[in-house]
């Protein structure tokens, strides 16, 4: 019988933020393929599990999937880990998973913490639709094109950044962003962890020398247009957006009621007393 590859999780900081599961996956697998087995090897050691490791980082992902593959073929179970969060986000993993989709190999993720994903639901942006960037590339051309797609992203934009790169990340981003808000989370689950709020030139300003690991999260474009056009108007105007739309009485108080986040009552009650 075939092994199974497992993808699993490991902590973004805190090494208490790892499941039950994947320390029992851990514990369980015959071999464990990691990004870099010395930082695997330090959350071993934290678990007290004792376990072949081999290397599987980015430079060598594509000429260790065959042995991989093989020893899967073989029998044997294998964890992949990557550094720190979940595999294959931003880290290797999918190379691994495609190449064992395709031999029919069963892929089981183990799920934990992404840092994406932890710093977007204390954002304070939209977490109902967002957009995964990972790192810009630095090729220009492509960079170029990745930062004109931010500044039409109509999701929250999520942007990993490496601290030595932010400064030249945010002036790429002034033209783009406008008044967007943008929020900065940096060390997530750490001592020093920190989320920092504002539009570009605040982040700017905020964010001088700033260490650690940082994400970016960006306000989608049209939400923020809709909602900074909506409240510039007097009840007055919004009403009168909604009915140059053709909508009747009924359903234009709804929707500024709506737009305002009040109860409908109120803004019919305004336009009764008018
Ligand atoms: N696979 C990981 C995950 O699931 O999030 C991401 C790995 S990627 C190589 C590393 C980047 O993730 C960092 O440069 C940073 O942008 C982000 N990151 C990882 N840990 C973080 C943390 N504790 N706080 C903030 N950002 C973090």
């Amino acid at each position: 019988m075939c092994g199974k590859l497992y993808l699993v999780a490991t902590p973004i900081g805190n090494l208490e933020d790892i499941t039950l599961r994947a320390i029992n996956i851990l514990k369980e697998v015959d071999l464990i393929a990691a990004e870099d087995t010395r930082t695997t090897l330090k959350l071993l050691n934290h678990l007290g599990i004792k376990k072949q490791l081999i290397s599987n980082h980015r430079h060598n992902e594509e000429e260790r999937e065959n042995f991989l593959i093989e020893k899967l073929k073989d029998g044997q179970n294998i964890a992949i880990v990557s550094d720190a969060g979940t595999p294959g986000i931003s880290d290797p993993g999918e190379i691994i998973v495609k190449k064992a989709i395709k031999e029919n190999l069963e892929v089981i993720p183990i799920p934990g913490a992404c840092a994406a994903i932890t710093g977007l639901i204390a954002s304070g942006l939209n977490t109902k639709e967002f957009s995964f960037y990972g790192f810009l590339p630095l090729n220009k051309k492509l960079r170029k094109e990745k930062l004109e797609e931010i500044g039409n992203e109509i999701k929250t934009a999520i942007i990993y950044e490496a601290p030595h790169k932010l400064k030249d990340t945010l002036e790429d981003l002034k033209d783009i962003v406008e008044e967007r808000q943008i929020v900065l989370a940096r060390e997530l689950t750490k001592i020093h962890e920190e989320f920092i709020r504002g539009n570009i030139v605040d982040i700017i300003n905020k964010s001088e020398n700033l260490k650690g690991e940082i994400i970016l999260f960006i306000e989608g474009k049209e939400k923020q247009n809709k909602e900074n056009f909506l409240n510039n108007m007097s009840l007055e105007e919004h009403y009168s957006f909604y009915e140059k739309q053709g909508l009747i009485k009924k359903e234009i108080i709804k929707k500024v009621a709506k737009d305002r986040n009040v109860n409908k009552n109120e803004i019919y009650q305004y336009f009764i007393k008018k």
